[in-house]
């Protein structure tokens, strides 16, 4: 019996995929590792190593070919976000703030002129984006939001704060370069607009600092004070703000549980050689049931959290909104894998854990940020119940 199923490749379904993974294998290793845990230290963002990711074209690879990307899926995104945070989470999650939460959202709700005049230079990392959407006193709760956007003749008038915006500046003095900021346009009616450095009023506030995790990209307040914004730069319609924030937030949410399996992986590596070289009791401590147990678990939990998470990338379609169940899910469970198994690891490595140079201790900390960013794991609870009592039949399918 012919069986072409069995040749399918849910990591590499194409050569283009197989390509990218080769790629980014090689960058992490050459370029991302050897910089990581100085960065880390430093609590500074590589923005050179950026520029180097863009050469490689690893900004762009769910960027339409016409704006200069590789026009890839969502699985060509998680192969890339999977692999740099197996070395480093806080640069992975600089590259996947740039390159989904703004190029990507720009690309799928942006007009032809708006992606032409901006997209080329995003997905060669020669200008660095973001997304604007939490606010000092509105997270999860973000159609609440503060900031807004008034007519003014041809125009728009910007005004309120932004907060925990991941490539707000690439260093205390520098602002990043553009953003897409979602602003209430009226009475529960939310537009997106493109804000670039250079307009009047648009200024880096304070650069958050001494994080617990993630400390190597940049986390900022952007102030927005009657910013003059023209009409080219409004995203879409009027009002069209909020569906394309859920639609963004299905992808945000898949590659952010990607990145919690590449930790979770780095992890599993780490403690399975640990265990093989480690001695006690006259033992390597491999033969521990308790250690066993540490590596059994976490190896069957990053199994089952990569297959959910690159089956959930192979049925998304970019652009598509109402896939929120399993980008919901996939980000709730993976989150936790990836904690547990930094936190498994440094339980196996004893004291050596403990000490930065042996990796896991910087990835427990990044781990954690995974059940906050992009949605809380309480806001997943919600919206997963939400949507699973009112349709069933998602389960019975
Ligand atoms: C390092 C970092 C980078 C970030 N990058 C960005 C970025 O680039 N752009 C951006 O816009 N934002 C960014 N964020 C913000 C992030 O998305 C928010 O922190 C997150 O959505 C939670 O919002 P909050 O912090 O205001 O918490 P809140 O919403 O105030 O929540 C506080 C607590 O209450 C719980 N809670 C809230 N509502 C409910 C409810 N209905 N039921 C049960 N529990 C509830 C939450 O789960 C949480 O435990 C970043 C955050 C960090 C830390």
């Amino acid at each position: 019996m012919s069986e072409p199923f069995r040749d399918f490749d849910l990591l590499a379904p194409t050569p283009e995929h197989a390509l990218v993974a080769k790629t980014v294998r090689e960058f992490v290793e050459n370029e991302v590792e050897p910089q990581a845990l100085e960065h880390d230290r430093s609590e500074r963002f590589n923005h050179e190593l950026f520029r180097s990711a863009g050469a490689l074209g690893l900004l762009g690879v769910t960027i339409p070919e016409a704006y200069g990307g590789s026009g890839l899926d969502a699985t060509g995104g998680c192969l890339v976000w999977e692999a740099v945070s197996r070395s480093d989470p806080a640069f992975a999650l600089s590259m996947m703030a740039h390159a989904i939460l703004f190029a990507h959202n720009l690309a799928v709700n942006g007009s032809e002129e708006q992606c032409r005049r901006i997209l080329p230079d995003a997905v060669s990392g020669e200008r660095i984006g973001g997304l604007c959407m939490t606010e000092p006193e509105v997270g999860t709760d973000v159609l609440a939001l503060r900031t807004t956007a008034r007519r003014d003749g041809a125009g728009w008038i910007l005004d309120g704060t932004k907060t925990f915006i991941t490539n707000g500046g690439v260093d205390e003095r520098t602002l990043g370069d553009v953003f897409l900021v979602y602003a209430s346009t009226g009475s529960r009616q939310i537009s997106t607009f493109l804000v670039e450095k250079g307009m009047e009023g648009f200024a880096l506030g304070q650069k958050w600092k001494d994080k617990l995790g993630m400390r190597a990209s940049f986390t900022a307040e952007l102030v927005f004070s009657g910013v003059r914004v023209p009409d080219a730069n409004r995203v879409g319609e009027l009002g069209e703000g909020t569906v394309q924030m859920m639609r963004n937030l299905e992808v945000e949410r898949l590659s952010l549980a990607a990145m919690s399996v590449g930790i979770a992986q780095r992890c599993l590596d780490v403690m399975i050689d640990y265990a093989n070289e480690r001695t006690t009791f006259g033992r390597p401590i491999r033969e521990h049931g308790q250690i066993q147990r540490y590596i059994a678990e976490t190896f069957a939990e990053w199994r089952a959290a990569r297959t959910f998470i690159y089956d959930t990338a192979r049925r998304i379609r970019l652009g598509d909104v109402g896939q929120r169940v399993d980008a919901d899910a996939t980000k709730l469970f993976a989150s936790q894998v990836g904690k547990r198994a930094a936190d498994a690891a440094i339980q196996v490595l004893g004291g050596y854990g403990y000490m930065g140079e042996y990796v896991v201790e910087r990835l427990w900390r990044d781990a954690k940020l995974l059940e906050i960013g992009g949605g809380t794991l309480e806001a997943h609870h919600k919206n997963l119940a939400k949507d699973l009592c009112r349709d069933p039949g998602i389960v019975r399918d």
